[in-house]
């Protein structure tokens, strides 16, 4: 896979190490197996896969190259590059201003923005919409365009089964700026219709059915679904793709539970059941399959407690916390600063969007097993951090520089 040129603060020549003897050791990417730091009285499992993806990278490479090539331009970015609140902070400390937040408020106006400024598109996407908005105002509106490949590759799904007739469900978080992206994107095509979760695409099957019918929808839907979507025609053909951070095992469980409802409403057989639902398998990126796959690996070895590194508003990282929670205590942090000592940690209750202190979230045993993972926007360099300061409350900072991996 291409390398880029990521700013070498984000990088750790620790977990470099790691990763690369992983990747020598497992070429094919089979083996999901964390690997193992033993310390003594302190033991931590790293994921296999953590971590920025190729997206990440990519969008990083592009913003800070611009900002390094036009030191007499305004820069702008649409809005978070990426979820992450370090990287974010870099590029506005080196002058970049975000025209929204993340729920696609206005931060900038847009008569603000002259033709020769620069504006950069985050990872996520834009709308098409914005990109229009851009054009208007005399902007090239993908000049500076850092649109990861595999969203890309979830409009083009989008596009495809919508030129055959079926209606795209999209399963993401209806504000999240990639999934408005997907929106905006498939409705051009094709009506559209987003769930979030499969509570809602039991509602809406309820709509396929005939359980329920008419204004309901446009009430229980609102926000999500495209302009004239008609309830009674628009969900005979369809297919679904997602946003590509969502929980794998929830997008899989959503396409085959709309699957079997169009098999059961319409009668259908293994033949003719494409008639009715398009098959749109993989439109997951491969950095979600990879990182999720490996924390299902990693909580397949006994642990005290997780710790999960990453941007509190990150999707991809709240479903890695979300896996490991199941299992056994979790700590979501977005840096190392949060465990304040061996005995309190500052964490993040992604359910409730609070911060919450817990005590002695270290236990008092021979040996504490920690899980260690980070979502695709984290910086490698933060989970170095988590474990020198994890090392430091057992006093053993120095064994960071000289790691025993134990081979499995
Ligand atoms: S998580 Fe996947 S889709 Fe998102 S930026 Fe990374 S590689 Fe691209």
């Amino acid at each position: 896979m291409k390398t880029f040129n990521v700013p070498v603060i984000y990088r750790s020549p620790l977990i470099s190490a790691i990763k690369n003897q992983r990747k020598q050791q497992d070429r094919m990417k089979k083996d999901f197996t964390p690997t193992a730091l033993d310390f003594g009285p302190l033991k931590i499992l790293l994921a296999r896969h953590f971590g920025f993806c190729y997206g990440v990278e990519n969008a990083i490479e592009i913003a800070f190259k611009t900002v390094d090539e036009n030191p007499d331009k305004r820069i702008f970015l649409l809005s978070e590059m990426i979820h992450n609140p370090h990287v974010n902070n870099d590029l506005l400390d080196r002058g970049v201003q975000f025209i929204m937040d993340t729920a696609g408020h206005q931060l900038v106006p847009w008569e603000t923005l002259h033709h020769d400024d620069i504006v950069i598109i985050p990872a996520f996407g834009t709308t098409l919409e914005t990109e229009n908005k851009l054009a208007s105002l005399g902007i090239e509106p993908l000049k500076y365009n850092t649109t990861c490949p595999f969203v890309e590759r979830v409009w083009n799904k989008a596009e495809q089964i919508g030129k055959k007739n079926y209606t795209v469900i999209v399963h993401g978080k209806p504000k999240h700026e990639e999934t408005r992206a997907t929106f905006s994107h498939s409705q051009a095509s094709t009506p559209t219709v987003v769930v979030k979760d499969i509570r809602e695409a039991a509602l809406l099957a309820d709509f396929i059915t005939g359980k329920k019918k008419g204004d309901e929808f446009y009430t229980l839907f609102q926000g999500q679904y495209s302009p004239g979507f008609n309830v009674a025609t628009d969900l005979q053909r369809v297919g679904v793709v997602n946003q590509t951070t969502m929980l794998a095992t929830e997008t899989q469980a959503i396409a085959d539970y709309i699957r079997q409802v169009m098999i059961d409403t319409y009668d259908l057989s293994e033949t003719t059941t494409g008639e009715r639902f398009a098959d749109t398998r993989d439109t997951l990126c491969y950095a979600t399959n990879d990182n999720q796959t490996a924390v299902t690996g990693m909580l397949l070895e006994p642990a005290d407690l997780a710790i999960v590194v990453g941007g509190y508003n990150s999707s991809n990282t709240s479903h890695l916390v979300e896996l490991c929670e199941e299992k056994l205590p979790t700590y979501f942090i977005s840096s190392a600063e949060h465990m304040v000592s061996a005995n309190a940690i500052n964490h993040w209750d992604f359910h409730h969007k609070t911060e919450l202190q817990s005590d002695s979230f270290l236990p008092k045993k021979e040996q504490v097993t920690i899980l260690l993972t980070s979502g695709a926007s984290c910086p490698d360099a933060l989970v170095e951090g988590v474990i020198r300061r994890l090392l430091s409350f057992y006093q053993l900072e120095h064994k960071a520089d000289e790691l025993i991996i134990i081979e499995e």
